[in-house]
This record gives structure tokens, sequence and C-alpha cells, in this order.
């Protein structure tokens, strides 16, 4: 067997086991294994990429790529580690921009380095995949750099309103197909230093035009992008898995984005095209009094509850709140009261973030239901207590078709006889917008900190329960 045989032999094995990994990926209960088939698949992918290349790349070269890979897998792993939960997100962005930008970087050196042997149609090709490359990679890399930011608030989430913000797209666009055509009939560097201009300035308009709420939908399109743009810079360096697991990543992120679109009920062409999130006039309005309560009163209010439900959010995870809100759950379930999760698609900052979190905590998963499940019940309900949730339980998203959050499905918490809400100031969420919740007559809010707030309530529930010790001089 050749050494090239050889390796298009392991990259099939490696392609299934990439199959194999997202497959893994899309349960928790396989997740595990999802994420072991993917790390098997990608050393058998990186050492087949090597041992290919060892035909033409000199001992120096060799020891350059195991020094470079040792620094990227070192890097990796310290990132993996010690990154919180609630970080995830914008690692996650921040490695997209790695590959776009890797596109880039493929795709000139694909232009500066043309095979001799290409002429006639196949180089129009080979020019063709540069310029597609290049322009895919660099939207990708900037689009996720301010991704990144966004999400670690190093910006403001708010949407970016330039003045005819679609005719700039679709100009940028328009230019990119003109300028394809004249680069693959007369290939020169103008040209690609123009694209990758272009490109870079429409991935940072593209997302620094969606709103906070959008932001979803946004990372699993950059996702997507990011397949993508491995995929053209397979193409380039003629390389079938890079193709294949291009076109994977590409393809699935694509389908995550459309189904977190049907979940947030927005069009995925809105999104892609940075559509939605213009902010409403009145967005930070104070909207009235706010009520407040303290933690000896809610546990008083829990105690009297026949039915609990619990309506998670990102300040559950900033706080770390899921172990003291389990150990309520199961207090409260021991006396007798119901008590359920609900779950809204887009709390917290990942898919599934809250899921994850109750699991940690083990708490048991069917009491844990998704929004649609759940939506129906508040209104039969005493108590719902928001942890740290604030856009998935704006009622603004149903009430004010001018809110940039218009549309988007949330939690009907107030619905319940009593809503109590968890946080610690009268700050804004994510999309940043006001909740009209903070000021419903049902609601009051418990500032703080959720994780002692919930605490303080485990011990009020305890000092309910201890007995009444006797007045002194009544015992004989
Ligand atoms: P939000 O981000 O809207 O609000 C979180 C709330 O938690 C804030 O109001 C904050 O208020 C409060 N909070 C923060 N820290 C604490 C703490 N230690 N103790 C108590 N409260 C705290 O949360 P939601 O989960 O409701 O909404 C998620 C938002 O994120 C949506 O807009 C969604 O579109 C977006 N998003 C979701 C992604 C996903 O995949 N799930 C990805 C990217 C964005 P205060 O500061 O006053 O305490």
């Amino acid at each position: 067997m050749t050494t090239v045989t050889a390796a298009e032999a392991a990259y099939v094995v490696a392609a299934l086991l990439f199959i194999l990994s997202l497959a893994g990926l899309s349960q928790h209960r396989t997740s595990r294994s999802g994420v072991v088939w993917g790390i098997a698949g990608m050393i058998i992918a990186l050492a087949a990429t090597v041992g290919l290349a060892s035909r033409s790349i000199t001992a120096t070269g060799l020891v350059l790529i195991a020094v470079a890979t040792a620094l990227g897998a070192g890097i990796g792993l310290w990132r993996a580690r010690v990154v919180e939960m609630t970080g995830m997100p914008e690692l996650i962005a921040i490695m997209h921009s790695f590959v776009g930008l890797a596109a880039a970087f493929v795709g000139w050196n694909g232009y500066l380095d043309v095979d001799a042997e290409l002429t006639g149609s196949l180089l129009g090709i080979h020019h063709a995949e540069v310029f597609i490359g290049v322009f895919i990679g660099a939207v990708t890399f900037t689009g996720s750099v301010v991704a990144y930011l966004k999400l670690s608030a190093r910006i403001d989430s708010r949407p970016l309103t330039l003045p005819g913000k679609h005719i700039l797209n679709v100009s940028a666009l328009a230019a990119f197909v003109v300028l394809t055509v004249a680069f693959v009939a007369r290939p020169g560097m103008g040209l690609l230093i123009a694209v990758t201009l272009i490109a870079l300035a429409l991935g940072a308009h593209l997302v620094a035009s969606i709103g906070g709420g959008d932001m979803p939908v946004v990372v699993s399109m950059l996702n997507s992008y990011s397949g993508w743009a491995a995929a053209a810079s397979g193409f380039l360096l003629a390389n079938n898995l890079l193709i294949v697991t291009g076109a994977l990543v590409g393809s699935s992120g694509a389908y995550l984005s459309y189904i977190m679109c049907k979940a947030m009920n927005r069009s995925f062409l809105s999104v892609i095209a940075g559509g939605f999130g213009t902010p409403a006039a009145d967005d930070d309005g104070e909207q009235g009094e706010h009520r407040e309560i303290d933690a000896e009163e809610t546990a008083q209010l829990l105690r009297d509850a026949s039915s609990v439900i619990i309506a998670p959010g990102y300040g559950m995870a900033v706080a770390q709140a899921q172990y003291p809100v389990a150990e309520l759950a199961r207090k409260l379930r021991e006396r007798g009261v119901e008590v359920r999760f609900g779950i809204h698609p887009v709390a917290g900052r990942l898919p599934g973030h809250m899921n994850v979190l109750l699991a940690e905590a083990n708490v048991p998963y069917d009491i844990v239901l998704e929004m649609d499940e759940i939506n129906d019940d508040f209104a039969a309900t005493s108590v719902v207590l928001v942890i740290g949730a604030n856009d998935t339980v704006n009622p603004a998203a149903i009430d004010n078709p001018a809110s940039p959050i218009a549309g988007m499905p949330v939690l009907h918490v107030w619905e319940a006889a009593h809503v109590v809400v968890f946080k610690r100031s009268m700050a804004v969420g994510y999309a940043g917008v006001q909740n009209p919740l903070f000021f419903r007559e049902n609601t009051q809010m418990l500032f703080g900190d959720a994780r002692q707030r919930v605490e303080d309530i485990l011990r009020g529930l305890d000092a309910l329960d201890a007995p009444v010790p006797e007045m002194a001089g009544t015992s004989r």
C-alpha cells in the first residue's frame, strides 16, 4: 500500500469517526463518547496528513510542524481546562475566528504559490477557489471576533444600526460576485486585497448589526461559516478529509441555526442578513415601581405553596446557584409541593446550558420541562421563582411589537399567582431590553447573588420548621 492510499484510507476512518462524534454529541447521555470519537478522528487525521506531507517536507519542516502542533494542543488543553461554563460561548466564537483566519491564509497562499502544472480551465477553477476561500474565511474571522467581543461583554450587545445597513450588505455581496468574475478572468493582487477588505468589513458589520437576543443564532451560524471556510481550504489543498469535515460542520451548523430560528420565531434569512434587533425608543425606560421581598418572606411563600415552577437563566450559571436550587427543589418536594423547572431554549449562553447545570446538580430529568411543555401550566401555579433569567421571561416579547425581542417565544411566568425574581439589580438582560415583568402587581424582586439568596431561603425554611422554643417561666 502506498503512503497516499494509506492516508486516504485513514481519512475515510477519520470522517466516519467525525460522523459518529456528531451523532454522540446530539444527546446528553452520549455526549462524552461523542467527544472521544471526535478526538480519535482528529488524531488519525493529523497523523495521516503529516504522513502524507512527510514525502515532500524536509526534516526541519517536520520539526516545525511538531512544535506548532504541540504548542496549539498545549494552549487548547489549557484553555479547555480553565474555561468557566459561562465563558464557553466566547471561547467557541474565538475558535471559529481561527478557522476563518486559517482559511483566509490558505487562500492567500494558494494565490502566491500556484502549482505550475495548472493551466486553462483548471487554473480558472483554482483562482475561483482562492477568491471564495479568502472571502468566506475573512467574513468568518471578523464576524467571530465581533461575536467574541459581544459574548464576553467587551462591547455592547446592542445592535449597530448604520443607515442603509441592508444596502451595505447587499452591495458587499454584489461586489464580491463581480470581483470574483474579474479575478478568474485576470488574477491580480489588487483584486484579492479588495475582496479581503470587503469581506473583513462585511463579517464585522453582519454580526455587529445583530441584537443580543439573536446571538444564539449568530453563534451557530458562524459555526456553519467556519465549516464552509474549512471546506474551501480543503479544495485548495486538495485534501478530501478537510472538504468532508468542513461540509459536515457547515451543514450541521446551518441546520442548528435553522432550529434556533424556529425556536425563537425568527426568519433565518433575516437573521443572517442582520435584520433583527433594532432597539425600540423606550427600551431602557423605567416602567413604574417595583416591589421587593426578602428571603424569609420568600421561604414563607414557598411553605404555603402547592405548586412551584423554577425558571432558571444565565444568572443561575453566573452565581453557580444550581446546587442550592436543586436542594430547594428536593426540600419542597419532600413537603409535598409540586416542583418543576421550565427551560427556555436559549436560556443562558449555550444551547442546553440550563439542562447541563441542572443535570450536574442531580435534578431529576422528569421534573425538567421544555418551554412548550410547561407554558400552559403557569396560570395554575402558586409561585414561580425566576432565578437569574431576564430576556427569556420578558412579556414585552408578546406585548410590545416595537421591542427588539418581539415575536420571540418566552416563558409565561407572569401568569402565576406570585413571581419572585432573583437578580442583583434592575439592570436589563442580554438583549438590552427593560423587562415589564419586574413592575407587575404579582412580581416581587429578591435582590442579591442568586446562590446566596437561595441558601438564605433554605435557612428560612429550616427556621420555619424548627420547633418554637418555650417561653421562659411557662415550663414547670
Ligand atoms: P439574561 O442574560 O437575559 O439575563 C440574566 C440575568 O441574570 C440578568 O438580568 C442579571 O441581572 C442576572 N444575574 C447575573 N448574575 C447574577 C447573579 N450572580 N445572581 C443573580 N442574578 C444574576 O438571561 P436569560 O437566560 O433569560 O436569557 C439569555 C439571553 O442570552 C437571551 O437574550 C439569549 O438570546 C442570549 N444568548 C443565548 C445563547 C444560547 O445559546 N442560549 C447564546 C448567546 C446569547 P443583574 O445583573 O441585575 O444581576
